[in-house]
Order: structure tokens, then sequence, then C-alpha cells
């Protein structure tokens, strides 16, 4: 098909690189964003929120170029380091192979280098302080609001992509169509974002602890997480039950009270927090959802990123995940004769990962909250790694697949339960092994005494 007019709603991490991607390709895009130009703020000081870019990712910004201006500024994160409530910190390596990291980098700074890039192409109009408000799919027609004005527009394309984040407008607008099929499903936890500034001293300085790191204050039912900054600093992120005694929002209201909790259930990291009470009762407490949906596309209409799946946060897949589909569809764009049937190529070929990895992300925060702080599951992954060093080809852990490749979701997920039940079994039968042994052990023991 030759390339023609694409319009994309929402210049966020994923509406962005697929401008570059279109662009690159032959379209002329016109990429809308609700929200004002963040290059206009870019020099502001404030402080980082980063996130957790893997294989997947990574290959979707080299496609694009900017693999190198992004990750020059990431900070490698090897495993996680476990933080007891009492005791020291302890690490666990994410894979066998050392040389694996996931690579926290700041999300502000990625948008900006995907949004500079995408302005930088000589067939992309990026506009913003637009917000889509409807969406007329027969036509392919979307109608654009700005809010502070009151001025509205309609605009037309060959391609419209939704593009506009985890409460997206474009599927807003699809959820009246028929056959439409659509589910929500909010986490009981939230999160609320605190700080760890940069110390002048100290083994890690300007860090305050192991920057190769992620940090995990694992509390069975809820947990803290600390991601590296360039700056020295760490963002922490603590995720609570929004309601219910102890660890939740509802019991835990002000600063003061934060601070009390803290000292009883995250005391290593207290010293570390000198605006802890401050920036609890300053940062709202966000909330997270979990969306599928079918079909994606209606028409010449189709959803992307966060807007067709958003995820929980606890596998750090969800921009690897939107970067993909971004992928997924430009490669069905430049195999298919026309726009309808690389629509049915994109859809077919994401759907299905989209929610392999939304169940694994609802799985990995029963890992990270509760399984990391026990013995068995040190014990578990020290086997699964084991393994992986023998048969490197055939036996690869789940975390691995997810995160240090691009094996479909689907497919990683199926690999890790037939992972579970191989180490299952070697466990049973290691148990076996022993009970059998020490049942030998004492027949021969009684044996001996009966004759001596
Ligand atoms: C706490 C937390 C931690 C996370 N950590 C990680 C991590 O470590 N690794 C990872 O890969 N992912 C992580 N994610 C997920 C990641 O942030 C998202 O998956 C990613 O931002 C999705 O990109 P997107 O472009 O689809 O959506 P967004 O980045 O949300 O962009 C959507 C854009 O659309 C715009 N928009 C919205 N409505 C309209 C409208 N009506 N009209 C026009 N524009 C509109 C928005 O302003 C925004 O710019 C995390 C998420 C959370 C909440």
């Amino acid at each position: 098909m030759s390339p023609g007019r694409a319009l994309i709603v929402g210049a966020g991490l994923a509406g962005s690189l697929l401008a570059v991607y279109l662009a690159r390709a032959g379209w002329t895009v016109e990429l809308v964003e609700r929200r004002s130009d963040p290059r206009a703020r870019r020099f502001a000081a404030g402080r980082s929120i980063n996130l957790a870019i893997s294989a997947r990712g990574i290959k979707a910004l080299r496609r694009a170029g900017l693999e190198d201006a992004v990750m020059k500024d990431a900070i490698r994160m090897g495993g996680r380091m476990v933080h007891p409530v009492e005791g020291a910190a302890g690490y666990q390596p994410y894979s066998a192979d050392p040389t694996r990291a996931i690579n926290s980098v700041s999300r502000s700074a990625l948008n900006l280098a995907l949004l500079d890039a995408a302005a930088a192409e000589a067939n992309v109009t990026v506009r913003f302080d637009e917000r889509c408000a409807s969406v007329d799919f027969a036509k392919g027609e979307v109608t654009f609001v700005n809010d502070a004005t009151g001025a509205s527009r309609t605009a037309t394309a060959d391609l419209v992509v939704g593009a506009d984040g985890a409460y997206s407008a474009v599927r807003g607008a699809l959820q009246k169509t028929e056959r439409f099929n659509y589910s929500q499903d909010f986490l009981g936890h939230g999160y609320k974002e605190l700080h760890i500034p940069p110390v002048a001293s100290g083994p890690h300085a300007p860090f305050a602890m192991e920057p190769n790191a992620l940090h995990i204050w694992p509390r069975g039912e809820s947990m803290m997480i600390a991601l590296p900054n360039p700056d020295g600093s760490f963002t922490c992120t603590l995720f609570w039950r929004h309601d219910g005694a102890g660890s939740s929002f509802a019991a835990v209201k002000t600063g003061a009270d934060a601070l009390a909790h803290f000292r009883a259930v995250y005391p290593d990291a207290v010293p570390l927090m000198p605006t802890l009470a401050e920036d609890f009762a300053k940062n709202p407490v966000g909330v997270m959802v979990t969306v599928r949906c079918s079909p994606w596309t209606r028409g010449r209409v189709t959803l992307l990123g966060d807007a067709a799946h958003a995820i929980v946060p606890f596998y750090g897949q969800g921009a690897n995940a939107s970067f993909e589909d971004c992928e997924a569809l430009v490669d069905a764009l430049a195999s298919s004769a026309t726009v309808d049937d690389a629509l049915k190529t994109y859809e077919a070929a994401r759907i299905a990962n989209a929610n392999a990895i939304a169940d694994m992300a609802l799985r990995n925060f029963i890992e990270m909250r509760d399984l990391t702080g026990r013995a068995s599951f040190k014990w578990t992954k020290k086997i699964e790694h084991a393994l992986n060093r023998i048969m490197p080809a055939t036996f690869v852990p789940l975390y691995d697949l997810v995160s240090f490749s691009t094996v479909p979701y689907s497919e990683a997920k199926a690999r890790g339960a037939a992972n579970d039940r191989a180490v299952r079994w070697i466990v049973g039968a290691a148990g076996t092994l022993v009970t059998t042994a020490a049942a030998i052990a004492t027949i021969l023991l009684m044996r001996s005494g009966a004759t001596t």
C-alpha cells in the first residue's frame, strides 16, 4: 500500500514513537496531544519519575535510532535488592547471565526524546492543547477541543490511531459501538511516589544505596520499591491497599502517621528519606487498572499502547509492550495491501500478547510484594538459574523471557508455566530422594544397632 495520511491521538511514549516510524515509512502524520507542549518546560527543575526499559523497549528505540540517546543516561539494574524489616538487604540477580539488566530511565526525558524525534521529521505536525472529544468511526473523523479557548475542529485521515493512554477517549468512543468487548479492573492497591535524595558521602555516593539494583521492601500485602536516577536520587513508589487497616492509604493519612509507620515497617529507609512526611502528605495516591478489550479496530481507527491494554506496572512492561505495538503496526502496514488488512494483522498479532503480559504483571505483584522476601523463592530462582546455565537453549526462566528477550508474551507465559512444572518436579524428586536416603540410613542404623 502506498503511505497516506495518519492521525495519532496522544503524544505520549507510544504515540510519539509511532509518529517517527510512520513518518520514516513515508506517511504524513498529524500527532495531537491534550496537554501543552512539554518542551516549553524542558529545563524546569523537578523530581525525576523513572521507569524500567528492557529488551523490547530497547529494540524499538534502536529501530528509531534513539537507543544511544535514551540509554546514555540509563542506570542498569541487574537484580533486586531486598530489604527485610530487620537485618541487611540481600541482592537477588535477575538472570543467570550477569550482563543482563533492566534500565532505569527518566520518563520525562524519554518522552521528550521521542517527541523531539517526531517533531524533527519533516512530514510530522505536532499539535498541543487539543483534546480528542469524539470519534466518527464510519468517516474516520476525530473532533478535537481546546479546553482553554473552547475552539473545536475535526480532522480525518487514512489511518487513525488512539494512543491516548489508559483512560483513552478513542476507546471510550469504541465502547459505544456494537460488539465491543471491554473489561476494566482496578487494583485494590494504589501507589504514591516518594523520594530519596542524593548524598554527599558514603560507599555509593552520590547514591544513598547501591545504584545498580531495583530496591524492594516486600511486606506481604504491600511493598515499597526504589529506582535510581542519574542525579544520585531514587524515586520510591509505595504500593499500599486503598482501604483497610495496617499499611493502607485509608489507615495512614498524615505525614506524621507515615513517619511512625515507616519507622516500624521500613526502618532502614527512614534515615534516607528526610522529606518523607512532607512528600507523603503532598503527593497524590495513584490508581492502577488492567484494561482488556477487543476488537481494537473499527474501520480505519485502531488502538495502541495503554489505550488498548493498560496493565499494572509490576513487570515494568507497559511502555515496553506499547513500543512493541508500534513495531507491529508499522510492520503490518508495510506488508499489507490495504489499511483494513494491516489493522487486522496488527490486532491479531497483539491482543493475545497484551492479555498475556496483563496476567503476568498481576502475578508479579505477588512475587514482588511477598515471595521475594521468602527463602523458598530464593531457592527456586537459584534452581532456575542453574537449569538455565546447564540448558541455556531449552530452559529460559520467565523473567529472562519477558525482560531480556523479545519472545512473544503469550509464548513466554506458556514457557514460564512449563518451567514451573519442571522446577516443581525437580524439587519433588529431590525431596523424595532425600526422604528415601534418610529412610535407608535409618534402616541401616537400626540393623547395625540390632547386630551389635
Ligand atoms: C507507577 C507506574 C510505573 C510504571 N513503570 C513502568 C516501567 O517501569 N516500565 C514500563 O515499561 N512501563 C511502566 N509503566 C507503564 C507506562 O507508563 C505506560 O505503559 C506507557 O506510558 C504507555 O504509553 P502510552 O503512550 O500508551 O500512554 P501515555 O504515556 O499515558 O500517553 C498517552 C498520551 O495521550 C494523551 N491524551 C490522553 N487523553 C487524550 C485525549 N482525549 N486527546 C488527546 N490526547 C490525550 C496524554 O496526555 C498522554 O500524553 C508504569 C506505569 C505506572 C502508572
